[in-house]
C-alpha cells in the first residue's frame, strides 16, 4: 500500500466556485460566504516539478498513487478500505454498430460505489481537522460509505435517507455503525434536517459539495481515465447524474492536468444523464439557464440520481457548456431495458443509474448527436447487486423425476 508512504501534497488555498475568494487551507470549512461549494486548489507548477507520469505508472493501483492531486496533508490521516482503481471495460458485442465504448465499473470500489472515493476524503479531512460528527442527506450509497469510513476512524455518523431509499442500502449503513433514519420525504428534506440539526447536535454537514473534499476524491476518477487511456482522453462521457459530485470533479482533474500539460488537446464532451422523472440539470441546460429550479415530485427507480436540487447546479451546467456536451433525460421503462441488455449480451449488470447512461448512449447514437468515430465512457457507479432485480419463480422438486424435456 503506497498509503504508508509519505508523499508531499500541494495545496495552496480553497477558493469560492462562484466569486473566485480565496480561503485558507488547513481549517474547517463548509460552503463559502456566498454559499457556494468551496475548490481545492494546489500549487500545480510545484506538482509537476516533483512528480511525473512515469512515477505514477510504478506506483500501487489505488486512487493514493494520485496522493500529490489530494488535500490530506498528513499520511497517518489516511482513512482507507482499499480504494481500487476501477477498470474500464469494453463491450464489444454491443458496441458493434456504434463506436468504441468503454464502461468505467465504479462498482468495484468500497461499499460497492463511486460513494466511496468522495466520503474516503471526506471522513480522511474530518480526521485530519480533528471532527468528531459527521451527518448527511443520502439516497443510500452516500450514507453507506460515509458510514463505513467514519466507522473505521471512530467517527460518529448521522445519516438521514428517504423512506424508500432501497432497504439494502439503509441496513448496510446501520451495520457499519452509523445512526440512520428514514425520513417521509426527498433527499432534500433530510438536507433541511441536517441544515437545522447541525447547530443542536455538532455536527459537521457532508452533503454533497457543502464540503470541499468530496469533489477532490471524486476527481481521482478523472486521473484514473486520463491514465487508464495513455493521457489521451475519451472523446466523450456519459455521467449519471444527481448532486454532480463526479461530473464536477472529473471536469476539475481535467483541468489540473491541462495545466500541467499532461494531457493536451480537446477535453471529453461531458454529457449530463438524469432520469426523465427528475431532470433538473436537463430542464436547465435545454432553456439556457444558469442555476436549475427545484424539480417538483421527483421520481424515477434510479435512486442515486434523484435529485430534486442541487448546490452545485451552476457548475455542472458550466462544464456541459465549456465542454460542449449536453443533458439528456431517460424513462425509467429504458433504463430498465438497457440494463437488461447489457446483462444478457455483454454479462455485466450495471447499477440502474449505469444503465441510464447506456439508453442516453444509445439514443444520443440514434439521433446523430455521437458519432462511431467518438470513443464513450459510461459510468456504472455502483455494483448491480446492491439493487433489486427481477424476481425469478421457477423451481424444480427433486424427490421426483425431472422432465427434462420441459427445462426449456
Ligand atoms: C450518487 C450516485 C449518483 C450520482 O452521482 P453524483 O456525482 O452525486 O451526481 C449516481 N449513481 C449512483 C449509484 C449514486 O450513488
Amino acid at each position: 500500500m503506497n498509503t504508508t508512504t509519505d508523499r508531499p501534497t500541494f495545496v495552496s488555498h480553497l477558493e469560492c466556485s462562484l466569486t473566485g475568494t480565496q480561503y485558507p487551507a488547513d481549517v474547517i470549512h463548509g460552503l463559502s460566504a456566498a454559499g457556494r461549494p468551496l475548490l481545492v486548489r494546489y500549487d500545480l507548477e510545484a506538482l509537476g516539478r516533483s512528480l511525473t507520469r512515469e512515477d505514477l505508472a510504478r506506483r500501487d493501483p489505488d486512487f493514493w498513487r494520485y496522493r500529490e492531486f489530494l488535500p490530506v496533508r498528513q499520511t497517518s490521516n489516511i482513512v482507507s478500505l482499499g480504494e481500487t482503481m476501477t477498470p474500464v471495460i469494453s463491450v464489444p458485442r454491443l458496441q458493434a454498430g456504434t463506436g468504441p465504448l468503454f464502461i468505467k465499473d465504479e462498482g468495484r470500489l468500497p461499499t460497492g460505489s463511486f460513494k466511496a472515493r468522495g466520503l474516503c476524503l471526506a471522513v480522511s479531512m474530518a480526521k485530519e481537522l480533528k471532527l468528531k460528527r459527521l451527518a448527511l442527506p443520502t439516497n443510500g450509497n452516500a450514507g453507506a460509505a460515509m458510514a463505513a469510513y467514519a466507522a473505521r476512524a471512530g467517527i460518529e455518523a448521522f445519516v438521514f435517507c428517504p423512506d424508500d431509499t432501497p432497504e439494502i442500502n439503509v441496513r448496510e449503513i446501520a451495520a457499519q455503525g452509523a445512526q440512520v433514519w428514514r425520513v417521509n420525504g426527498l433527499i432534500n428534506d433530510c438536507g433541511k434536517i441536517v441544515g437545522v440539526g447541525k447547530e443542536p447536535m455538532g455536527w459537521f454537514d457532508c452533503s454533497t459539495l457543502k464540503e470541499p473534499y468530496r469533489i477532490e476524491g471524486k476527481k481521482t476518477m478523472g486521473l484514473e481515465l486520463a491514465e487508464q487511456f495513455g493521457w489521451q482522453l475519451p472523446d466523450i462521457i456519459f455521467y449519471p447524474t444527481g448532486g454532480g459530485t463526479g461530473l464536477i470533479g472529473m471536469w476539475k482533474a481535467f483541468r489540473e492536468l491541462q495545466e500541467l500539460g499532461w494531457i493536451t488537446g480537446k477535453l471529453p464532451r461531458m454529457v449530463v444523464v438524469q432520469a426523465s422523472g427528475c431532470a433538473p440539470i436537463v430542464k436547465a441546460w435545454e432553456e439556457g439557464l444558469e442555476h436549475a429550479p427545484l424539480w417538483p415530485n421527483a421520481h424515477t427507480i434510479a435512486a442515486g440520481i434523484r435529485v430534486p436540487a442541487a448546490v452545485g447546479d451552476f457548475l455542472m451546467l458550466r462544464a456541459v457548456r465549456e465542454s460542449g456536451g449536453f443533458a439528456m433525460a431517460i424513462d425509467d421503462d429504458a433504463i430498465l431495458r438497457a440494463r437488461e441488455e447489457m446483462a444478457l449480451r455483454e454479462g455485466f449488470l450495471m447499477c440502474p443509474e449505469g444503465a441510464a447512461t447506456l439508453a442516453a448512449y444509445q439514443q444520443a447514437f440514434r439521433e446523430g448527436r455521437v458519432t462511431s468515430s467518438e470513443s464513450a465512457v459510461l459510468f456504472n457507479c455502483a455494483s448491480g447487486l446492491k439493487y433489486e432485480l427481477p424476481p425469478v419463480h421457477r423451481s424444480l422438486d427433486c424427490t421426483r423425476p425431472i422432465s427434462f424435456a420441459e427445462l426449456q
